[in-house]
């Protein structure tokens, strides 16, 4: 059984539609995945039909932006109420200051490029949560960079003088709320270095012991060494450990199902969340 719990489509920063999403994972042979989009669950409904059409088990999900002293913390969150209002509320602020962030970064690009925010809305889907690599496909159609890692690379890298933060709660709440709207929360890519600072040992801690359910280990972010101590760090927390492609579509490199994750932590994260909201061929 391959399970691959950590897929972007058009409702945030993938090129593919939700229901494309689902035709590539079955046709790549993947029987269980989850949509997990940056700050929404627009996908889910469209995704859903797709998978029963095409017998897939989906796990709906999000990705939740967060911080731990202002170090940012990507939160996989599965099986959680989407309606819940106070994990709506957190991330319908995190998606207004992402549009808003998007378009004062624009801004700061016009004083040296000609890009203007009807550029950039060319390349948003509907529904899509804002970020930055909406901004690398307005420059690569622009033809300034060849790609969005170039993209990501240079102009809108975090030391950019064009980059600006957007905002996003503490990791602790976020945790607390998904395990209170009947989710299940796992960091995603814990050491991903390359993408600006990474949360200590210790953090990881204080966040499992208010909630955190997982870790993500074999995702291509982090390295071998990174993995073997994720692990060890798993045992002694009691943590449940994933493995997931984190696909974009065409907007990176990650192949679909490149990492995936053990049948019996899916059948443990199913235990942990509310079943119901599993989706079932
Ligand atoms: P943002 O959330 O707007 O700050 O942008 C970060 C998002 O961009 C991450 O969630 C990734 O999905 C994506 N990203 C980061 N690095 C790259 C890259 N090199 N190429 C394409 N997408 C990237
Ligand atoms: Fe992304
Ligand atoms: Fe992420
Ligand atoms: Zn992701």
């Amino acid at each position: 059984m391959l399970i691959d719990l950590h897929l972007h489509s058009t409702a945030s920063d993938g090129t593919d539609t939700p229901a494309e999403v689902i035709e590539v994972a079955s046709a790549a042979g993947l029987d269980v995945v989850a949509l997990t989009d940056h700050d929404s669950a627009a996908g889910w409904a469209s995704a859903s039909s797709t998978a029963r059409r095409l017998g897939l088990t989906l796990i709906p999900g999000a990705e939740i932006s967060c911080q731990v002293d202002g170090i940012g913390v990507h939160l996989l969150a599965y099986l959680y109420d989407a309606h819940d209002p106070a994990l709506l509320e957190e991330t319908t602020q995190t998606r207004d200051d992402r549009l808003d962030r998007a378009q004062r970064m624009v801004h700061r690009m016009s004083g040296d490029l000609d890009i203007t925010w009807a550029d950039v809305l060319e390349h948003v889907g509907p529904a899509a949560t804002v970020g930055r690599p909406h901004l690398a496909d307005a420059l690569v159609a622009m033809g300034v960079v060849e790609s969005r890692d170039e993209a990501f690379a240079t102009l809108l890298h975090v030391r950019s003088p064009y980059y600006l933060p957007h905002y996003s709660p503490d990791a602790a709440r976020v945790v607390q709320l998904v395990v209170a709207a009947g989710g299940v929360p796992v960091m995603a890519h814990p050491r991903a270095g390359r993408r600006g600072r990474i949360v200590s040992s210790d953090d990881i801690a204080d966040l499992a012991a208010v909630g955190l359910a997982g870790l993500e280990v074999d995702h291509r972010d982090n390295a071998e060494e990174d993995r073997r101590e994720l692990r060890g760090l798993a045992r002694e927390l009691d943590l449940l450990t994933t493995g997931s492609s984190d696909y974009h579509g065409t907007g990176k490199q990650n192949k679909i199902g490149e990492n995936t994750t053990a049948p019996d932590v899916l059948e443990r994260i199913i235990e942990l969340g509310t079943e119901a909201r599993v989706v079932r061929p």
